[in-house]
C-alpha cells in the first residue's frame, strides 16, 4: 500500500517493464530481479526463484524456542511428526495465514517447511477430473487453470482463475497456497475463503493423508469438520463439467484488490436444453460461520425454467429465507450482506441469460465493472531561464528511498546495550478508574527490564508542555493548551490510553510483555463516543463555539427550504513508519532521534516530563516515513515515554509502535457533524443559510482547526446571507489529530454537499446551482478556473453522455461531478534556514527547521538555493534538521512549510551574496569557486541564517482548484470505479513541478480513500475494531482514477507567494469530495428508478463506501427482473 504517491508514478514505473509499454518508457528502468546472478560455479541461471540445484534430505535447525525442519516428501512430514509426537507443530507453506489470523498456530514447538514436497505441487488430468497439488501457490494455480481450461470439461477453470486473481495481492498469491487457505477456513469457519467458495461451488474434493499413509478423499463440507491433527492435505480434485453447467462466482470487496470478501458467492447450475434447472449449487461466504449453501434456494430451483421472472422471484424469496447473516462488528451490516447476496444471484442470472430473454436496460447488470490500464496526464509549464528553479526534477532522495538506502529511524544501527519500550494501554472504556497496575508477570519474563507508570515521571505528566511554542494566537479563545497525560494517572480518558511502558531487551519482547501487565479497573460513567450522542444528551459542557461567519443580510425570495445533516467519521493517517523514537543518553545530553514533524515540541515536551533543561537535549531528524499530521503533537507522546526510560536507565532506548497499537492509541482525522437549513429562490440562489457544524476534538484540544478553516465554507460563493457556526465537541475518544487538510477537507465538503442537496431538491443541475451562487466580480478567479476546467475536460458533452447512459441502464449508473475550491492560505509560525558555503570547493549545505516528511521539501530548498546563488544543483546538499541550527521552529504542516523554508533559504542566500559582493566587485568576473575562496581569504563569514515569520513581507493568498470526477457504479454490488478525474490545481509558478504533481496526486488519493473506503469501526465501549490492514482499507492501485489528468494553469504567477509559487500539499485533498458527490449523483439516478416517491437525497454518516452506496440504492428483489 502507498499513502504518499497516489500510485500513478509507481504504475508508470512498472509499465516500463511491460513488453507492450509505450516506446517512450519501454525498458527505461531495468528489472531488479534481472540483476541477480547465481554465485555458484558453473551455474548460468538467473535466480528468480528458489534454487533447483539444491536437494538434501531432511534439514533441521534449532530456533530460540522451537525447531525447524525442511522436508522433501510426504513421508518425511510424518517421520518428523512421529519423532516429535508430543509437540505442537505447524506445516509451513507460504506462511501467510498469520497475516489473516495472528493467533493461528501460535508458537508451535516445531515448524515443518513443506515448500519442497513435490507430491504436494503436482497437477494432472484424469478422465473425470483435474487433480492439483494441495500446496500449489495461488499464482501457480492460476497458471495451471488457464492451461488446463483448454481441456474438454475444464473450460470453467478460467472463471476460477479470474476469481483467484481477486484473492489477496501479488506477493501473497506468489507464496500462499491452496491448502494453506483451506486450512484457515477449516480452523476459522467464519473466514470468507475465496478458495473454499469456488471449490465448493464446483463440488471439489480433497485428498487427506494420515500418519499411516492412508489416503482418503472427502468433500469440502466434510473437510470442514474433519480432524486434521497430524494429517496432510495432498491434493484437490476438481470434476470435469460439461457445457450444460453454468458457473459464476463473485466477490464484493471494500476496495478493488487486496481485500477479503464482505460477501462472496459461487453459483453452479446444470441446465437441460430447455433451460430447466437439473441441479443447483449456491454457495456464499461472509454470512455466518456455519452457512455455506443456500439450501432452500438450491432445492427450489430444481425442475424450474431458469429464465422466467416467476422462477426468479421464487428463488429470491427462498434466498431471503435461507440467508440470516450474523451481526459481528466490524463486519458490514447483516442487511447489506443479505441483500447483496441476493443481488449477486440476480447478477449471475443476467450474465448467463440469452440476449433475447433480458431487457436491454438490465443486461449491463450482468457484467462486472472492467478496468483498463490506468493512464495519467501531467500538464505543467516550466521556465528554462530560471533552472534549476521550476525545473521538473525527481525528488533528490528518490533513488535512495526506492533502493532502500535512505535511512529511517528503524535503520539506525542498534547501540551497545540498547533497550526497547512499548506502551501498556488501558483495555477499558473511558471514565473507568484504574485501581491496580500489576506488572509482576511481565517482569518475570527473561529480558524484561522494568515498567514505568505515571508515578515514575520526574517532571509533569503531560507530553504537551504548557510552554509549547505554538505561534501567538494560534490557539483561539476560549481554548488554551490542555495537558495531555503521558500515562494515565487514575481515570481512563479513552480506550487504549497509555498507562505506562514496559522496557525490554527486544521490541518483540517489550510488545509481548506489555500485554502481560495486569490492570484492574472500577467502572465509571458511560462515555460519550460520538458528536451526535453529545448533542442528543444535551451535554452542553462538552460543546464549545470556536468560530463563526455572520450574515449581513437575508434574501426575501424564499420559495424552497432545504434541510439536512452531513456527518463524517475519522480517518487514520496510515503512515508506514509508525510512531517511533530513539533516545541515547550521553555524558552531557540526551540525543533524541524522533519520528516527528516538530522538533521543538519534542524538546519542550521531554524537558518538561523529565524536569531537565532544554539545552540538555539534542534533536536530529533526517526524515520521517510518512506522517500526514500524526507526527506533530502526537510524536511527543512516544518521544517523552522513550526519553523517560532512557533517562532513568541511562541506556539507549528505542520505541516503535506496532501498526495496531499506532491505530489504537493515536487519534485520527476529526469526525464532524453538521445541521443545515437553506432558503432558496426558484433558481437555487441562496436567500439564507444556517449551518451549525461540529468537529470533535475528543480527549485532546491542542490541535484547534475550526477557526483556521471555516473560511473555506464560504470562499467560493457569495455568502453575505450565510450564518455559519463552528463548534468543537469533546467526546471520550482519543484526541483527534491534525490530518492533511484537517479542517478544510470536511468544511469544504459540507458546502459542496449542500450545493448538491439543493440541486437534487430543486431538480436543477448542480453546476447551475453553484454558478447561481457566485458573483462575476467577487468570485472572478473561481469562475475562471471553472470555465477552464469545463472546457479542458469537455464537461458539458460528457455530462450529456452520462445522462444518456443512465437512461439506457438500470443497474449501472454513471455520474460526472464538478467541484470548485477557493482555499485561503495563511502563514503562521517561524521557520528558519541556514546556508553554509564551503571555501575548499564552493559547495553549499543547507540545514533548515522543516522536516522532510516525503513532501519533497529538500528538493525545493536545493532548487531555490542553487537558483539564488547561481550555481548548479549538484553543488547543494540538504542536511539533517536539528535543534541547534534551527531552534524554536514551528511544526512542518499546513502546506506552508516548504514555501516558508524556501523563503528563508532565499533570504539566507541573499545575505551571503550581499556579504560576498564587495569582494566580487573587486575581482575580474570570478568563477564561483574563485569568489568563495577569495571571500574566505578575506574572512567573510560564509554561513547565514534567516528565520521566516509572519513579520516577513509575504502575504496570504487564495489557492484555486476545480475537479471534475466521473464515476461508474455497479448498483448490484455497490462497487464503483473512478473513470476519469480532471484536476486543475493552482500552483502559481510551480518551483518544482514534479514534486507538486506528486503532492496533488497523493493528496487527492488520500482524500478519495477518506470518502470511499476508509471506515474505522468502534464498539460501544469505544474500542477500535479496525486496527489492522486486514480491516482498515486505504485505496489501492486499482482504486485510483483510471484516467487521472492533472493540470497546472499556465502563465499564472502568484504575486504574493514565494518566488511566485503556491502551496500544494493539502488543498487538492479537499477536491476529492468530488468523488462521493459523483457517487451520490449515480445513486440518485438509481433511487429515482427504484422508487419514484423516494427522495433523491439521502443522509449518510461516514464514507460513501460499498455498503452505504448499495443500501442507499434502494434494493428490492421484486424489481430484479429479466
Ligand atoms: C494480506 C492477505 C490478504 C488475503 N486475502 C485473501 C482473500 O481475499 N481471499 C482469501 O480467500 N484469502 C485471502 N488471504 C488468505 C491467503 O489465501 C492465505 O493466507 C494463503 O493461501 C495461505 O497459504 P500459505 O501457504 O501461506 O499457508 P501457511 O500460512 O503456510 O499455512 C497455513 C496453515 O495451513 C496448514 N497447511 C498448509 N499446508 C497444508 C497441507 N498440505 N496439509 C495440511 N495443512 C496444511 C499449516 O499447518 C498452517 O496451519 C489473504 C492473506 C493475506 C495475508
Amino acid at each position: 500500500m502507498c499513502r504518499c504517491t497516489g500510485y500513478r508514478p509507481i504504475l508508470t514505473g512498472f509499465k516500463s517493464l511491460a513488453k507492450d509499454a509505450d516506446t517512450e518508457i519501454l525498458g527505461k528502468y531495468p528489472d531488479i530481479e534481472d540483476l541477480r546472478k547465481c554465485e555458484k560455479q558453473d551455474c548460468q541461471e538467473i535466480c528468480a526463484s528458489a534454487c533447483k540445484n539444491q536437494f538434501t534430505p531432511v534439514i533441521s535447525s534449532n530456533l530460540a524456542d522451537a525447531k525447524w525442519f525442511k522436508v522433501f516428501s510426504i513421508n518425511e512430514i510424518f517421520d518428523v511428526l512421529k519423532e516429535n509426537r508430543n509437540r505442537s507443530y505447524q506445516l509451513v507453506a507460504g506462511n501467510t495465514a498469520k497475516g489473516v489470523y495472528h493467533d493461528l498456530n501460535e508458537n508451535p514447538d516445531i515448524y515443518i517447511d513443506i515448500t519442497s514436497v513435490t507430491n504436494l505441487l503436482n497437477d494432472s488430468v484424469t478422465s473425470s477430473s483435474l487433480v492439483i497439488g494441495a500446496n500449489k501457490t495461488l499464482r501457480d494455480t492460476i497458471e495451471v487453470f488457464r492451461k488446463r481450461a483448454t481441456t474438454n470439461g475444464l473450460e470453467y477453470l478460467n472463471y476460477l482463475a479470474d476469481h483467484i486473481e481477486l484473492v489477496a495481492h501479488v506477493p501473497v498469491r506468489n507464496i500462499g497456497t491452496l491448502a494453506g487457505n483451506l486450512t484457515i477456513k477449516h480452523e476459522r469457519n467464519e473466514f470468507p475463503s475465496d478458495i473454499f467458495l469456488i471449490f465448493e461451488t464446483v463440488g471439489a474434493n480433497v485428498t487427506i493423508v494420515n500418519s499411516r499413509k492412508k489416503e482418503e478423499e472427502i468433500d469440502l463440507l466434510r473437510y470442514l469438520t474433519f480432524d486434521m491433527q497430524k494429517k496432510v492435505m495432498k491434493n484437490i480434485i476438481l470434476p470435469k463439467l460439461d457445457n450444460s453447467y453454468k458457473y459464476g462466482s463473485y466477490k464484493i470487496t471494500p476496495r478493488a484488490q487486496n481485500a477479503h470478501a464482505m460477501v462472496n458467492a459461487g453459483f453452479l447450475l446444470k441446465l437441460d436444453k430447455n433451460q430447466t434447472v437439473q441441479s443447483a449449487r449456491i454457495v456464499y461466504g461472509g454470512i455466518d460461520p456455519s452457512f455455506n449453501h443456500a439450501i432452500k434456494a438450491e432445492r427450489y430451483l430444481v425442475g424450474k425454467q431458469i429464465f422466467d421472472d416467476r422462477t426468479l422471484q421464487g428463488v429470491f424469496k427462498a434466498l431471503d429465507e435461507d440467508i440470516h447473516p450474523d451481526n459481528v462488528l466490524p463486519q458490514p451490516s447483516p442487511r447489506f450482506r443479505k441483500n447483496s447476496a441476493i443481488s449477486l444471484f440476480y447478477k449471475f442470472i443476467l450474465s448467463i441469460a440469452p440476449d433475447n430473454k433480458v431487457s436491454p436496460r438490465n443486461k449491463s447488470g450482468g457484467f462486472l465493472l472492467s478496468r483498463p490500464i490506468s493512464t495519467g496526464v501531467q500538464d505543467f509549464q516550466t521556465n528554462e531561464s530560471l533552472y534549476p528553479l521550476t525545473q521538473a526534477i525527481p525528488k533528490l532522495e528518490a533513488l535512495a528511498q526506492t533502493s532502500g538506502e535512505a535511512e529511517y529511524i528503524m535503520d539506525i544501527p542498534s547501540k551497545y546495550d540498547q533497550l526497547y519500550a512499548c506502551f501498556v494501554t488501558a483495555k477499558a472504556p473511558a471514565n473507568s478508574v484504574v485501581t491496580k497496575i500489576d506488572p509482576s508477570k511481565a517482569l518475570k519474563q527473561p529480558g524484561v527490564v522494568t515498567f514505568y507508570g505515571a508515578k515514575d515521571i520526574p517532571g509533569s505528566n503531560t507530553f504537551i508542555p504548557p510552554n509549547a511554542n505554538f505561534p501567538v494566537g494560534f490557539i483561539p479563545p476560549p481554548q488554551h493548551l490542555v495537558p495531555e497525560e503521558l500515562f494515565c494517572s487514575g481515570v481512563v480518558k479513552y480506550y487504549f490510553q497509555p498507562l505506562g511502558i514496559i522496557v525490554a531487551d527486544t521490541q518483540e519482547l517489550a510488545d509481548t510483555a506489555a500485554n502481560m501487565v495486569e490492570v484492574k479497573y472500577r467502572s465509571g460513567a458511560k462515555p460519550f463516543l460520538s458528536i451526535r450522542q453529545i448533542l442528543e444528551a444535551g451535554a452542553t459542557d462538552r460543546i464549545h463555539e470556536e468560530a463563526s461567519l455572520k450574515a449581513s443580510q437575508k434574501g426575501e425570495d424564499i420559495k424552497h427550504i432545504v434541510k439536512g445533516t452531513f456527518d463524517t467519521t475519522w480517518q487514520y493517517h496510515y503512515h508506514m513508519e509508525t510512531q517511533i523514537c530513539l533516545v541515547v543518553p550521553k555524558e552531557d545530553s540526551l540525543d533524541i532521534y524522533p519520528g516527528t514533524q516538530w522538533m521543538d515540541i519534542i524538546q519542550t515536551g521531554v524537558a518538561n516530563v523529565l524536569n531537565i533543561s532544554e539545552n540538555y537535549i539534542n534533536i536530529k531528524v533526517r526524515r520521517v516515513g510518512g506522517a500526514y499530521g500524526a507526527k506533530i503533537t502526537r510524536s511527543a507522546q512516544t518521544a517523552c515515554a522513550t526519553a523517560l526510560a532512557a533517562y532513568k536507565l541511562h541506556k539507549p532506548v528505542k520505541m516503535k509502535m506496532t501498526f495496531s497499537m499506532n491505530m489504537d492509541v493515536v487519534g485520527k482525522r476529526f469526525p464532524s457533524a453538521a445541521d443545515y437549513e437553506v432558503g432558496l429562490n426558484d433558481k437555487g440562489r441562496i436567500q439564507y443559510l444556517n449551518n451549525t457544524f461540529y468537529l470533535d476534538y475528543a480527549a485532546g484540544g491542542n490541535e484547534p482547526i475550526i477557526s483556521k478553516s471555516i473560511d473555506i465554507f464560504a470562499s467560493s460563493y457569495i455568502s453575505d446571507t450565510w450564518n455559519v457556526t463552528g463548534k468543537y465537541t469533546q467526546t471520550d475518544n482519543h484526541a483527534s489529530v491534525w490530518t492533511r487538510a484537517p479542517g478544510h477537507t470536511k468544511i469544504m465538503a459540507m458546502i459542496e454537499t449542500i450545493m448538491e442537496h439543493i440541486a437534487m431538491e430543486l431538480n436543477i443541475p448542480s453546476l447551475d446551482i453553484r454558478l447561481a451562487n457566485m458573483d462575476q466580480e467577487q468570485n472572478k478567479a473561481t469562475l475562471q478556473f471553472i470555465n477552464e476546467c469545463r472546457q479542458w475536460c469537455d464537461y458539458d458533452n460528457r455530462l450529456k453522455s452520462v445522462e444518456e447512459f443512465n437512461k439506457n441502464n438500470r443497474w449501472k449508473k454513471k455520474a460526472l461531478s464538478l467541484v470548485p475550491m477557493t482555499y485561503i492560505l495563511r502563514y503562521a509560525g517561524n521557520l528558519s534556514s541556514t546556508v553554509a558555503i564551503y571555501a575548499g570547493d564552493g559547495t553549499v549545505a543547507v540545514s533548515h527547521g522543516g522536516i522532510e516528511i516525503g513532501q519533497g521539501i529538500n528538493t525545493k530548498v536545493a532548487q531555490v538555493c542553487a537558483y539564488a546563488l547561481g550555481i548548479s544543483l549538484d553543488m547543494v546538499s540538504v542536511k539533517v534538521s536539528n535543534n541547534l541550527v534551527s531552534p524554536n521552529n514551528f511544526t512542518t504542516g499546513g502546506s506552508l512549510t516548504s514555501e516558508a523554508i524556501c523563503y528563508a533559504t532565499l533570504r539566507a542566500c541573499e545575505i551571503l551574496l550581499q556579504r560576498m559582493k564587495p569582494v566580487k566587485d573587486k575581482m575580474n568576473n570570478p568563477s564561483w569557486k574563485e569568489l568563495v575562496k577569495e571571500c574566505q581569504n578575506q574572512y567573510i563569514e560564509l554561513v547565514a541564517t534567516h528565520m521566516f515569520s509572519p513579520n516577513d513581507p509575504i502575504q496570504s493568498y487564495n489557492i484555486y482548484g476545480v475537479c471534475a470526477t466521473e464515476i461508474e457504479l455497479d448498483i448490484l454490488t455497490g462497487i464503483h470505479q473512478v473513470v476519469r478525474v480532471d484536476l486543475l490545481e493552482d500552483t502559481g509558478n510551480s518551483m518544482s513541478p514534479c514534486i507538486d504533481i506528486g503532492q496533488v496526486e497523493g493528496a487527492f488519493i488520500m482524500g478519495l480513500g477518506f470518502w470511499t473506503t476508509e471506515n474505522p469501526v468502534f464498539d460501544d465501549e469505544g474500542r477500535i475494531l479496525t486496527d489492522r490492514t486486514w480491516n482498515y482499507k486505504i485505496p489501492g492501485a486499482l482504486d485510483i482514477p483510471i484516467d487521472f489528468r492533472v493540470k497546472f494553469p499556465k502563465n499564472n504567477p502568484n504575486p504574493n507567494g514565494v518566488l511566485h509559487s503556491k502551496a500544494t500539499a493539502e488543498p487538492p485533498l479537499c477536491l476529492a469530495c468530488s468523488v462521493p458527490i459523483a457517487i451520490r449523483q449515480a445513486v440518485a439516478s438509481a433511487r429515482k428508478e427504484a422508487d419514484a416517491n423516494a427522495s433523491k437525497w439521502y443522509p449518510i454518516s461516514g464514507p460513501s463506501d460499498v455498503e452505504n452506496t448499495f443500501l442507499n440504492s434502494l434494493h428490492d428483489y421484486k424489481q430484479y427482473t429479466l
